[in-house]
């Protein structure tokens, strides 16, 4: 049984355990988003600045987006196999980062 208070915390999408920020639709945690593959089945990797870099990039097998700023980025898993970043985005109404 989960107690009250857990349920105000938002988990990882990928592990299910780490705690994330609820600030968008199904994050990955940092520990799993080290674990995150580009297409070329080679570690998922951000431009010097993070301005941008792979996407998608699968953990676990499974396809998540990244959104590229400066200093960082978010990896959220994607449940309905988008095409492109845009579509993602305009399916969870997020911000375009370009
Ligand atoms: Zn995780």
């Amino acid at each position: 049984m989960a107690r009250q208070q857990d349920e105000d915390i938002t988990r990882c999408s990928i592990c299910g355990q780490e705690p994330v920020g609820s600030d968008f639709p199904r994050r990955v945690c940092p520990r799993c988003d080290a674990l995150a593959l580009n297409d070329a089945a080679r570690p998922a990797r951000a431009a010097g600045d993070a301005g941008s870099g792979d996407n998608p990039v699968s953990i676990d097998g499974k396809q998540c987006w990244r959104m590229y700023g400066s200093g960082g980025w978010v990896t959220m898993l994607d449940d309905a196999n988008c095409r492109d970043l845009y579509e993602f985005c305009k399916r969870n109404e997020l911000p375009l980062t370009e």
